[in-house]
């Protein structure tokens, strides 16, 4: 949760080549104090149970380069729907998606960030939201220390969680209120309708957020611009500065104290510039390098 009091926490989603404990050494070589992962692969139904060494070495590192559980926002699957209209498929995706949440919390981490759901056209959005809420009801009960933190979509085809009421509507439903959370993706609402592209419209759009949904609900951010034009519901990432967003929102964030505390994670396209985008998200909050004790 965000405080005046705790630093900005910058990164970008890693790759977990070779085991997710090669993550938190491939976020400190870009010089990141957060990151996202995949703690499976993210196209693939099974994984291997990670293993006790594993877990030990992932540990570890994060230890090694100085990240906290509350500086990481592990991501789910692509391939889980927890809304999904069919009971078999909806099944499946809850199977998965609590094998997910005993993953991260086997690696001692408290987020899973994950898309909300799609009602594929065959449920209504009212109905298709209840699930939803019930799918983290059942995972929140038979997982713990771990909040399920839902990510704003762009609302591309039958994807919901687009509008902060859509996700207001979900977290109103989840029986335990202190482990549910949101992480807002800054290309998602921008395609979805909500304009970042000056400081007055940002003051807006996040003044949406903090009135439907609440800045003590926000645990962490994805970072990205967009190529896709505002309110076009089409998902396209954009390295900073570079699409149709520009650098406003970038700044705001840096420079409001609501969005410390929390992973700000970079999805943008080219990551040979990851370690000069965190770099200039440092610069607009007035800090320099990172600090760390082995530099
Ligand atoms: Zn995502
Ligand atoms: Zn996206």
């Amino acid at each position: 949760m965000s405080s005046a009091k705790k630093p900005y926490y910058v990164g970008a989603h890693v790759s977990a080549a070779g085991g997710v404990q090669n993550a938190p050494l491939n976020a400190a070589k870009i010089g990141a104090n957060a990151f996202a992962v995949f703690t499976k692969n993210q196209r693939q139904w099974n994984a291997k149970p990670l293993t006790p060494e594993g877990i030990a070495e992932f540990k570890a590192n994060c230890e090694a380069e100085g990240f906290l559980p509350e500086q990481i926002l592990p991501h789910d699957s692509y391939l889980i729907n927890l809304g999904h209209p069919e009971a078999e498929p909806l099944e499946r995706s809850r199977n998965a998606f609590l094998d997910e949440m005993h993953r991260c919390q086997q690696l001692g981490l408290c987020y899973l960030n994950f898309h909300p759901g799609s009602h594929l056209k065959k449920i209504d959005i009212d109905a298709c939201l209840g699930r939803i809420a019930e799918s983290i009801n059942i995972a929140l009960a038979e997982s713990e220390g771990v909040t399920a933190v839902l990510e704003t979509t762009a609302g591309q085809g039958t994807n919901l969680g687009w509008r902060f009421e859509e996700l207001a509507q979900i977290i109103d439903q989840v029986e335990d209120q202190s482990r549910v959370g949101v992480c807002i993706d800054t290309c998602h609402i921008f395609a979805a309708g909500y304009d970042l592209r000056t400081e007055e419209v940002c003051e807006q759009s996040f003044g949406d957020y903090e009135r439907l949904i609440g800045f003590d609900k926000l645990c962490g951010m994805h970072i990205n611009d967009c190529k896709s034009v505002f309110g076009s519901r089409v998902d396209r990432h954009h390295s900073l500065g570079m699409g149709e967003i520009g650098w406003a929102p970038f700044k705001y964030i840096m420079q409001d104290d609501r969005f410390r505390g929390v992973p700000l994670c970079l999805e943008t396209i080219d990551e040979t510039i990851w370690d000069q985008e965190i770099q200039q998200l440092r610069t607009f909050a007035g800090e320099k390098q990172l600090e760390r004790a082995d530099a």
